[in-house]
């Protein structure tokens, strides 16, 4: 199956749909031993794929699932002092597990910034099922920059739109209009 599209393995067997009244867990990283534990205290918003250089992705996909939380409902409740920012100077700083690589979460440090106060995790990594699936894919074009064959682009977006997941070269247009928003609320063009 050289020519099989792999995704991600959260979708490639088709999108589950959420239990519906998923309200937050525990994200535990891959280490046998003594893992990274993350509590979640609320549902996830803007579940989606991923296709930028910067998100974690399991072996072999394409796509990193990612979602995003408000930062005061995450914890880490185990092992902490495993964790490292992977890129300091990145504007989402992303504290990653030094076993295992994986990124536990994302956090925005400049409070001027669109999405500050939302962190950004990887609902794949709950150790809970039911939370909601993947909507949209953002930044497909980029998956070029990780080494997928631009000659591989139409299959990639056909398979995307047949998992009902859109796919988008920036974020999805709520996401895109809530950036614009804010930047032209902080330069006077929009009354705040
Ligand atoms: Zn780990
Ligand atoms: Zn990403």
């Amino acid at each position: 199956m050289a020519d099989a599209v792999h995704i991600h393995p959260a979708v490639d067997a088709g999108v589950k749909p959420g239990s519906g009244s998923f309200n937050g867990g525990t994200l535990v990283c891959k280490c046998a031993q003594d893992p990274v534990k993350v509590r979640i205290d609320s549902n996830i918003a803007y579940n989606h794929a991923c296709g930028c250089t910067k998100c974690w992705k399991p072996e072999g996909a394409a796509f990193s699932v990612v979602a995003v939380v408000p930062r005061d409902k995450l914890h880490v409740t185990a092992n902490e002092n495993k964790l490292q920012v992977v890129d300091p100077n990145a504007a989402i700083q992303r504290h990653a597990c030094k076993g295992c690589g994986v990124h536990m979460y994302g956090r925005i440090e400049n409070k001027s910034h669109p999405f500050y106060g939302f962190d950004f995790i990887h609902p794949e990594l709950f150790q809970e099922s039911g939370w909601p699936p993947p909507e949209f894919a953002a930044f497909v074009s980029s998956v070029i920059e990780s080494g997928v064959k631009p000659d591989q682009m139409a299959g990639i977006r056909s398979r995307l739109k047949e998992l009902g997941l859109e796919p988008y070269d920036c974020l999805s247009p709520p996401l895109m209009d809530a950036i614009a928003t804010h930047v032209a609320k902080a330069s006077g063009v929009l009354a705040a």
